[in-house]
């Protein structure tokens, strides 16, 4: 996903062909070559296959923690640079300011972020089994935020995927359904939360509209946009600098 706040634009994850990432970037009105930096948030190929073309296309550093580093490294081909972070210390590009903090996943070193500027906080976290204390912690006080919803329990229990694939899905180390995510969000929910984005529904075990619906269980009558994104699609959202009114 791409972070901007006008001033600094970086990417987080690169899962795409550099190819596709600059398609979907111009066709956002957005321009690759303002990127300051990649990030990764763990060694797993969804997330880091378009990592090293990007970075070396743009000459841009590479951020991730010295673990995953270890692990991506035979993936990821030379980079220009590589600027290590460590779960729970904050670092800067440019205008924005990133917290990393470690989440439950079967990965090296996986972490979640908040993202900081001028005032406002954006939360992600895909890609974890569980939300623990910690997780909830980081992702209090966010305007956005970006949920996994990964898989509809029912659907993934009759669904193909064979049974040890199946176990790690649903493991502490594997990814949140959609009953986890609105547990999630009922525990971080406030009244400025403008924007929550479902992530990485599996195209497999999950369908949007399922996503929303138990999701926005946890919504009740607040006010925030809901929105589940798709793989093939590109999701614009817009945090404004204020809070709407109220009513
Ligand atoms: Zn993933
Ligand atoms: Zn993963």
């Amino acid at each position: 996903m791409v972070l901007s706040d006008g001033e600094t634009t970086v990417l987080l994850d690169a899962g795409l062909s550099a190819r596709e990432t600059v398609r979907r970037m111009v066709s956002a009105g957005l321009c690759p070559e303002s990127l300051s930096g990649v990030i990764l948030s763990h060694e797993h190929r969804d997330h880091l296959s378009g990592m090293g073309p990007v970075c070396r296309r743009f000459k841009l550093a590479a951020y991730m923690t010295g673990k995953t580093f270890k692990n991506a490294k035979p993936l990821l081909g030379a980079l220009p640079r590589v600027e290590p972070f460590s779960c729970g210390a904050d670092f800067s590009i440019g205008t924005l300011c990133f917290r990393p903090f470690s989440i439950s996943h079967d990965a090296a070193d996986p972490a979640g972020f908040t993202v900081s500027a001028h005032g406002i906080k954006v939360g992600i976290a895909t890609d974890l089994g569980v939300c623990t204390s910690v997780v909830a912690h980081h992702l209090s006080g966010c305007r956005a935020l970006f949920l996994e919803a990964n898989h509809c329990p029912d659907m993934l229990d009759a669904g193909p995927y064979p049974w040890h694939l199946k176990q790690r899905v649903k493991s502490r180390i594997g990814h949140l359904s959609n009953q986890a995510a609105r547990d999630l969000l009922g525990r971080v929910l406030w009244p400025e939360v403008t924007h929550v984005v479902l992530a990485h529904l599996s195209e497999t075990n999950n369908l949007p509209e399922k996503a929303l619906s138990v999701v926005g269980e946890a919504l009740g009558n607040h006010s925030a946009s809901l929105i589940a994104a798709h793989q093939e699609q590109v999701v614009d959202v817009w945090i404004p600098a204020k809070p709407p009114p109220p009513g």
